[in-house]
């Protein structure tokens, strides 16, 4: 397979074990973000795949070629971590060329490569520039266009764009991620933003703990989520308990879910319903019962707190179909059967 492999990988720390058995495949061509809490792995595991740190147990492959024992600088890879490691003495065409000096590539070589990058990073001109001289998200676009000046087979980064503000670093994953597309290069970036994720992945894999909770493309992840630490991590959602009879009636928040069949052999579980699916309605009418105990709104959405049965249940609205309700007043819950996720507890 053309791409890259990781097979039941292992990291340990003396007696802490960092990754736990991870297998992954990166096809060719395809955006992967592992994402996941501070401390559950994703900088350890990236460093196994960049040949920084040895793998305890398990095999890298890149285009079917075990690199797990490979050093770095023979891999094929370009890489862009948090602290980008530009050479402040020199120019933004010296930070770029470096790597093709060191390689021997000729100087009109050089320059014709140089040139081409800088217009593909929107830098056109900025060749004799110093670095220290650039703005944050222009020096970024520079990191990057180095990495990628050797047409690497892979590229890595970690936490690329954690150092610039929101609107920026919101800028620039859209960037990244058009990029990526034009160039058709392997990717996998390290992030702790859920947003960022979701913005620029093919596949998000949701670590925690050492191990990979769920790798999928971000809707799936976001409408099915693998598990509760999944369903929790990755946006708003509301969790709670249900109870399922021999005849999969499903009961929660002290009422019945019309509707909601859970699989087979299920007696109990959890269920994840995101706040916009939740629907607020008059009581009564076979809805659950609920009572409102606070309203925000934030403008772009209105989210509406309910209490019911025992548990603070969170509904989403657009300002549009905002719901008539205030504070202490009784209201129905519906809950869309297609909408409600079951999980294990
Ligand atoms: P963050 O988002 O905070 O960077 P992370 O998910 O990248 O976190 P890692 O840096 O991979 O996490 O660390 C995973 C775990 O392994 C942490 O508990 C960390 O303390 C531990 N760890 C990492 N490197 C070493 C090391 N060289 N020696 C001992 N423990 C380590």
């Amino acid at each position: 397979m053309s791409g890259l492999a990781l097979q039941n990988i292992t990291k340990q720390f003396g007696t802490f074990t960092a990754v736990k058995n991870v297998s992954l495949t990166v096809p060719h061509g395809t955006f992967v973000c592992l994402l996941g809490p501070s401390g559950c792995g994703k900088t350890t595991l990236m460093r196994m795949i960049a040949g920084l740190d040895l793998p305890t147990e398990g095999a890298i492959k890149l285009d079917d070629a075990d690199i797990t024992r490979v050093p770095t600088h023979k891999r094929d890879l370009g890489m862009v971590f948090q602290s980008l490691a530009l050479f402040p003495h020199l120019t933004v065409g010296e930070n770029i060329a470096y790597s093709l000096r060191i390689r021997g590539v000729g100087k009109e070589d050089q320059k014709k490569r140089v040139d081409e990058l800088l217009s593909m990073i929107h830098l056109s001109g900025y060749a004799d520039r110093p670095v220290a001289k650039l703005s944050g998200g222009q020096r970024q676009r520079v990191a990057i266009a180095r990495a990628l000046a050797i047409s690497p087979k892979l590229f890595l980064l970690d936490e690329p764009l954690s150092a610039l503000d929101a609107k920026l670093r919101e800028a620039m994953q859209v960037e990244l991620r058009q990029l990526q597309q034009r160039l058709g290069i392997t990717t996998i970036v390290v992030t702790h933003d859920q947003r960022e994720a979701m913005t620029m992945a093919d596949t998000v894999v949701v670590m925690n703990s050492g191990e990979i909770r769920q790798a999928a493309a971000p809707v799936e992840i976001y409408r099915r989520p693998a598990d509760t630490f999944v369903a929790d991590f990755i946006g708003m959602t509301n969790l709670f308990d249900f109870t399922a009879d021999s005849a999969g009636r499903t009961n929660a928040l002290g009422s019945s879910i019309e509707g909601l069949q859970v699989p087979g052999g299920l007696s109990k579980g959890v269920l994840s319903v995101r706040p916009e699916d939740v629907h607020l309605t008059a009581p009564g009418h076979g809805a659950i019962a609920g009572r409102v105990t606070f309203v925000r709104d934030l403008g772009g959405t209105i989210e509406t707190f309910v209490e019911a049965g025992g548990k603070q249940i969170v509904a989403v609205s657009m300002p549009h179909a905002r719901p008539d309700v205030t504070v202490g007043q009784d209201v129905g819950i519906k809950l869309s059967p297609d909408a409600c996720v079951v999980l294990k507890s």
